[in-house]
């Protein structure tokens, strides 16, 4: 049988989960958070410095999650914060234009040569939704391909077959979205381009786009195979829908101009979050100027939001981009190199069957023997070694996803310290994942 042994207490996180699971829906305002799927008490935070977080229990933690992957200079980088502290001061919000939202969408246009023009949003979600609304408007077509295991936010007619929570609870499809929604939607096998020449086949005139992550980390890291993108682009082309990169997770994170930075492919709109914002709710779609112009209000497709380009947020996500040079990129990828390294060799040991997968710095291991290309490979993973690993790593103070479908995230500020602590908890871990069994329900 089974054990995941809770070798440690966490009474403070404890009464905490219990004060929340009586205001909240399971205790948590995002579901990953809650550990379901591994098990035990969901660690609450009180402050993060650097490469850790410190609960509040008062435990100490080398933090591989980093806000799941926002935080790529570590927590309170002492330039963000400045940053931020200046701007509260000035006001939170002001409902107008203001030069910090310009000055940060001036950063991603220079960045990346695909976008032209940019449109500030809140959050990810609210990047891809209005992607897909924007490319339904300039097609005038209704229909969206999106690849199982993907997960491009809460959108009702993305949540089918999606990646991260959905894939981690083993939800199927979310009740609350209409057929009508979901009707649009063709779900197909990730990296299987063969599959979408068959939908554009079936489908004449009536697909407006193409959605992927242009890197996926949500069923795990599983990179698109040489040529999947550039196959994606043509077959839109050819076909006259437009191709979306969705980089909320891999822009600013896998190189200085994220994912394009690395394969080259020219979308026509691209979705980001996460790095941009700096920790803070910022997020943004962007891509060719006369797709973006129909965008009100210079065009007819609506959009907007109360708080986007929020000073705050743009002023953090500004500090943050500015300090991201190709020095920062080179220090995250060794980092990540160094701990795919130790775990391979941990697991490796024991002779535990996994395949740590990487995209860039973004990385994740599957506890299977087979190299895994789509959803259903990443599925067929023993994920319950996972979770003795997960808890053995946490007992030991190094906090993972609490999930075998999500990117490990690592940081600048990853120092010597914080890799010796991850490998001095790595055998013990990987002993655990060995001796871990299936548990029937
Ligand atoms: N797209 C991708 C690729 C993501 O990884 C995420 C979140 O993890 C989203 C969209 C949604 O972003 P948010 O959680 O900010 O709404």
């Amino acid at each position: 049988m089974v054990h995941v042994s809770f070798p440690y207490s966490a009474p403070v996180s404890q009464t905490l989960f219990d004060r929340a699971a009586a205001v909240t829906p399971g205790g948590v305002n995002s579901p990953v958070r809650a550990f379901r799927a591994v098990g035990g008490t969901p660690r609450f935070m009180v402050s993060g410095t650097g490469p850790y977080l410190t609960d509040a229990d008062g435990r100490e933690y080398v933090d591989l999650v980093c806000s799941w992957g926002p935080m790529i200079l570590g927590h309170a980088h002492p330039e963000v914060i400045a940053a931020v502290q200046e701007a509260v001061a000035r006001g939170t919000s002001f409902g107008t234009p203001g030069e910090g939202e310009v000055a940060l969408a001036e950063e991603i246009v220079a960045r990346i040569r695909p976008v032209e023009q940019v449109r500030l949003v809140s959050s990810g979600t609210e990047a891809t939704m209005s992607a897909i609304r924007l490319a339904r408007g300039f097609t005038g077509r209704a229909k969206v391909i999106k690849f199982a295991g993907c997960y491009h936010g809460h959108v009702d007619a993305l949540l089918a077959s999606a990646g991260s929570g959905v894939a981690t609870l083993g939800l199927p499809d979310t009740p609350g979205v209409t057929g009508a929604q979901a009707g649009d939607t063709i779900v197909l096998p990730y990296n299987d381009i063969e599959a979408v020449h068959e939908a554009f086949h079936n489908h004449p005139g009536q697909i407006a786009c193409v959605i992927t992550e242009a890197s996926p980390g949500n069923m795990g890291v599983v990179p698109p195979r040489p040529g999947f993108n550039e196959g994606l682009k043509s077959a839109c082309e050819k076909n006259g829908a437009l191709f979306i990169s969705d980089e909320v997770m891999t822009g600013f994170r896998t190189s200085r101009a994220g994912w394009f930075g690395v394969d080259g492919v020219v979308p026509d709109l691209m979705t980001f979050g996460k790095v941009m914002g700096g920790g803070f709710p910022a997020a943004a779609f962007g891509g060719r100027a006369d797709v973006m112009a129909h965008l009100a209000p210079a065009g007819p497709v609506y959009q907007a939001g109360t708080l986007s380009g929020n000073p705050v947020a743009t002023a953090a996500g500004l500090a943050q981009l500015r300090l991201l040079d190709d020095a920062a990129y080179a220090k995250v990828e060794a980092v990540s190199e160094s701990v795919r390294a130790l775990v391979t060799e941990a697991l490796t040991k024991e002779g535990v069957a996994h395949r740590v997968q990487n995209a860039s710095n973004m990385f994740s291991v599957f506890f299977t023997d087979r190299e895994v290309r789509d959803y259903d490979g990443a599925k067929a993973q023993e994920s319950f070694r996972f979770t003795a690993f997960f808890h053995s790593m946490l007992s030991q103070g190094v906090y993972l996803p609490p999930s075998a479908f999500e990117s490990w995230f690592v940081s600048t500020a990853h120092d010597e310290r914080a890799v010796e602590k991850i490998a001095a908890a790595l055998p013990a871990a990987a002993r655990a994942a060995a001796e871990a069994e299936e548990v029937s329900a």
